[in-house]
């Protein structure tokens, strides 16, 4: 049980160090060579790091390459960025080691003699639960392709003939990149130098530290290194668990930690870098993962099937996404994309670059960019699949399937060229903590949205879909500012999804003011039952951005236990993004996206870059008083409610779709003040007649319901024969079983325990509100579902989970009520599942 791993945390100290020092050397590619053992629960193997000492300081006369030079010698750069430019995400100036102290010797790793203090150089790697068992410098030399090159004179170094040919590997030009990539395939195999003593390496909680003998600089600081590891079960980074058909499986599952109980890497998200993996896994298994290319399979040792996979496109080693399982390929028979020609980047494609067209001058680092692709850009549906397990295979097939490329298209209609090349949907295990989670190439989605209509899911596909521009094309510079991708992602679920069901102008405006006002409740309701610092979009405020001198920084809260229950990053960052359009208008706000996009994508930025380049481009919205400032102090700085949004709420109560709602609650609420004369009614006939309402009304209408401190027995037993409760959409089935607890209605407790087993992501909330119920028989339920589901990972991991999403409504609706005994059992499960 990983139950224990949460009493770690302090609580106190619920930030979460990034401590890698990546304006001393920066990773450029990851060549990972990893094994899958299901028996054991571990993934070992070994990573090669390409390293590069900071660009700045081969230009800057070249002081700090040479060996011994003191320190005290080389100018410091500042790391602080001008939070007022656009971000680059060029790899930061080189600055020398902390101060130098005494020199500690030996090659031992304890701690005693590792010494923080040590004059030479450390290269901090972020690592947690990971067994690191060796570190070793290879000796690129020995790849002959490699040696063929000429020295290009920019990066020759007479003294360090090595770093040279690893900086002209990392540097070569992107339509170059399968030779690049079959360069740093062969580089990773290459021996250690002869007779050389592998690296001195020092663990601890949050890192991996590496050092050479006698080295004191980045400069003189090995290039290629390779560290060979094994993943510990009990890591937070992958989860270990059956499939809902009872097969070994792992996922990368979404924590806050990310990937570094995976392999250790540079978390800051400044450290952008691509990959290569060679994954090997069992014969009858499949493995999904973060890669451009559909990988196929090759036989490797005896029982294994080898996977390679790759990226093009530098991205932050956050984003590596994997799943290992024994999944099946909806609709394969049909093999419906394979006639479409899957697009890669390559030397012939990229050759057909547009360079008329203004709109797509890329402005990020150089890699093979499909903005830049004429056939790219005209890709209004790329390659896609979904898998699942054979349970569900059938409704991935009916549901998610014909889903997927109709939101794919709508995407494309909103924003443009796709910046990913293809697809993978996964149904994952019932275990995962959230309804839906983005990687490039690659989307996690809970079986919770597989039930009722296709509303959930297709919202749910399209939120995720954002993700690739919001979230993976471009990313938030500083964690703590969530909202770029999730206030963004869920502004465009409503825009993407109208697309979809192609909705009048009427239609999709009724739906999407229905949707403001379910998320205005849940947002009004968070705000006045969570911490305040918690309800900050921009905690970091002016200092956002910024790191400290070797570049190591803390995401502030982002192991707080309360944190992965607050949905106001999504809320308040969607009703900002709903503002601002207010005040410009939906069209031309959408087109301002899109140039938006075209600007920023490969590329990491601050909420800033937004609204600047936002405000710039509508000046009328100064001359109304909106500028940076104000947005900042109403929207991004404070907590609480917004003043716009205190009253919009009214606005949308107005929309007829809502009204209809309330018509309705108004004749349950009657029916059940008529108490008794309900069954004396039924023998009669029906008397009253319900209206037919779509599942987000149905959800309004519940929530309307559940206000109501008494319904009788037979209103609640009406309620479940008219609508089906128990076949509709998960939320609906949350407002469902909420009321049934409420009310402690004994005859749908059946639902409530199909919610716990089938709809973990959610359910597992609504055990909470069983336990803090004080009636035995509810306990009584909900203990026997915790010991019954095999395994409940909200209860033991919901302190790592970073994405949560759909699942925080039902705790904040929870905690709203019953805040603090809801915390107290909280910690009490923590304790002792
Ligand atoms: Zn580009």
């Amino acid at each position: 049980m990983e139950g224990n791993r949460d009493l770690d945390l302090d609580p106190n100290k619920d930030d979460l160090p990034l401590r890698a020092n990546t304006n001393h050397m920066l990773v450029r590619h990851y060549v990972l060579d990893l094994t899958v053992h299901f028996q054991s629960k571990v993934i070992g193997g070994s990573i090669v790091l390409f390293l590069e000492p900071g660009v700045g300081s081969s230009k800057q006369g070249e002081a700090g390459s040479i060996s011994n030079t003191p320190v005290q010698n080389i100018s410091r750069v500042s790391s602080k960025h001008d939070v007022s430019s656009p971000i680059t995400p060029e790899p930061n100036k080189v600055i020398p080691p902390e101060e130098p102290s005494c020199l500690s010797g030996g090659n031992d790793v304890s701690s005693v003699l590792w010494g923080d203090e040590s004059e030479e150089f450390t290269l901090v790697l972020d690592c947690c639960d990971l067994v690191v068992s060796k570190v070793e410098e290879l000796d690129v030399t020995t790849v002959p392709d490699l040696k063929k090159f000429d020295i290009d004179q920019q990066y020759a170094h007479k003294d360090h003939p090595l770093s040279s040919l690893v900086q002209r590997l990392v540097s070569m030009p992107s339509d170059c990149w399968r030779l690049q990539h079959e360069l740093y395939v062969q580089c990773s195999l290459s021996p250690t130098f002869h007779n050389a003593h592998p690296l001195r390496f020092h663990t601890d909680h949050w890192s991996l530290q590496i050092r050479k003998e006698g080295v004191c600089s980045p400069h003189n600081f090995p290039c290629a290194v390779r560290i060979w590891y094994e993943t510990k079960p009990t890591g937070g980074s992958v989860r270990w668990t059956k499939d809902q058909d009872g097969r070994c499986c792992v996922y990368t599952m979404g924590s806050p930690i990310n990937n570094r109980a995976l392999f250790p890497c540079q978390e800051p998200p400044v450290a952008m870098s691509t990959w290569q993996a060679r994954v090997r896994a069992p014969c009858d298994y499949t493995v999904l993962m973060s890669g451009e290319n559909q990988a196929f399979p090759k036989p490797a040792e005896t029982g294994f099937l080898q996977w390679d996979y790759y990226v093009t496109m530098p991205m932050p080693a956050s984003t590596f996404t994997i799943a290992v399982g024994q999944w099946l390929e909806a609709g394969i028979k049909d093999h419906n994309f394979e006639v479409e020609k899957t697009y890669e980047p390559s030397e012939e494609s990229s050759l057909s670059l547009d360079k008329d067209n203004q709109e797509y001058v890329c402005s990020h680092m150089d890699y093979p960019c499909r903005f830049m692709v004429n056939a790219a850009r005209a890709q209004t549906v790329i390659p896609h699949r979904v898998f699942a397990p054979p349970c569900h295979l059938q409704k991935a097939n009916d549901m998610v399937l014909p889903l997927l490329p109709l939101c794919l298209t709508a995407a494309h209609s909103v924003l443009g060229v796709h910046p990913f090349s293809r697809l993978d949907v996964l149904i994952v295990p019932s275990g995962f903590s959230s309804l839906g989670m983005a990687s490039p190439h690659i989307v996690f989605l809970s079986q919770s949205v597989l039930t009722g209509e296709r509303n959930l899911c297709g919202a749910r596909l399209c939120h995720e879909i954002a993700h690739s521009w919001f979230g993976l094309a471009i990313g938030a510079r500083d964690w703590t500012e969530e909202w770029i991708s999730e206030g963004f992602a869920t502004y465009l679920e409503d825009v993407f999804w109208s697309h979809v069901q192609k909705f009048g102008c009427r239609e999709a405006e009724e739906q999407k003011q229905l949707k403001a006002l379910l998320r205005w409740r849940r947002l009004s309701d968070e705000l006045q039952n969570s911490e305040e610092q918690l309800q900050v979009l921009r905690p970091n405020k002016e200092n956002t951005g910024e790191v400290s001198e070797s570049g190591a920084s803390v995401v502030k809260h982002a192991l707080n236990p309360e944190k992965p229950f607050m949905q106001v990053h999504y809320l308040k960052g969607y009703f900002l993004l709903k503002f601002l359009a207010d005040q410009v208008g939906e069209e031309k706000f959408l087109h301002f996206f899109k140039v938006f996009v075209g600007k920023f994508h490969g590329q990491l930025i601050l909420s800033q870059d937004f609204l600047q380049m936002l405000l710039d481009t509508f000046p009328a919205m100064s001359s109304r008083g909106i500028d940076l400032e104000t947005i900042f102090t109403d929207w991004l700085d404070t907590p609480e409610m917004p003043e716009w949004l205190r009253d919009a709420c009214s606005e949308w109560l107005r929309t007829p779709a809502v009204q209809e709602v309330k018509g309705e609650v108004a004749k349950w609420i009657h029916f059940s003040g008529s108490g008794g004369k309900g069954s004396k009614r039924k023998r009669a006939g029906p008397k009253v007649n319900f209206k037919e309402l779509s599942p987000e009304q149905l959800v309004l209408l519940l929530e309307f319901l559940l206000e109501e401190p008494k319904l009788s027995l037979s209103t609640l037993r009406l309620l479940q024969t008219t609508y089906n409760l128990q076949t509709q959409d998960a939320e609906v089935k949350h407002r469902w079983c909420e009321l049934a607890v409420k009310h402690k209605h004994t005859a749908a407790y059946r639902d409530v325990e199909l919610f716990l087993i089938h709809d973990q992501a959610m359910g597992v909330y609504l055990y909470g509100e069983l336990m803090v119920q004080e009636d035995a028989r509810q306990q009584a339920l909900a203990r026997t579902q915790s010991n019954q589901v095999s395994d409940l990972p909200g209860l033991q991991s919901h302190v790592q989970l970073r994405e949560l999403k759909q699942d925080l409504t039902v705790y904040c609706s929870l905690m709203l009520r019953e805040k603090n005994e809801w915390t107290i059992q909280r910690q009490n499960k923590t304790l002792h599942i």
